[in-house]
């Protein structure tokens, strides 16, 4: 396991340190580098669709797991509690089948967002 810490900002800065899980509530956005080391930068929006940040007072957590499936090194991990906590690697089967279950996932949100707002 890798030990990071959080910052809270308001924008996110342009050149982000190893180890450092920057966090803007104001922009609902994370960014950090990547977890294997190989110096990408990951932005993570923060959305009922995309993830979610847990703050329990003293570190972060963050739910799904990121998977960098656009990056070279495709790895794949949780930030718990201000910790790396690697995960399996996915097949690029696999790669899809999450794409797609994010976007239905997306799809059935909105349309359920879209129906209560034809309601009110
Ligand atoms: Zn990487």
């Amino acid at each position: 396991m890798t030990a990071l810490h959080h910052e809270f900002v308001t924008a996110i800065p342009a050149r982000l340190e190893d180890s450092v899980v920057y966090v803007s509530i104001v922009y609902a956005t994370v960014a950090h580098k990547c977890a294997c080391g190989c110096g990408q930068e990951v932005n993570l929006p923060l959305s009922p669709t995309d993830w979610s940040l847990i703050y329990d007072g003293e570190t972060v957590s963050l739910s799904p797991s990121i998977g960098n499936w656009s990056l070279p090194c495709q790895s794949h991990y949780w930030i718990k509690n201000d910790k790396v906590v690697w995960a399996k690697a996915w097949s690029q089967k696999r790669i899809e089948q999450g794409r797609k279950a994010d976007q239905r996932k997306k799809g059935k949100f909105f349309a359920a967002r879209f129906k209560r707002e034809q309601q009110d």
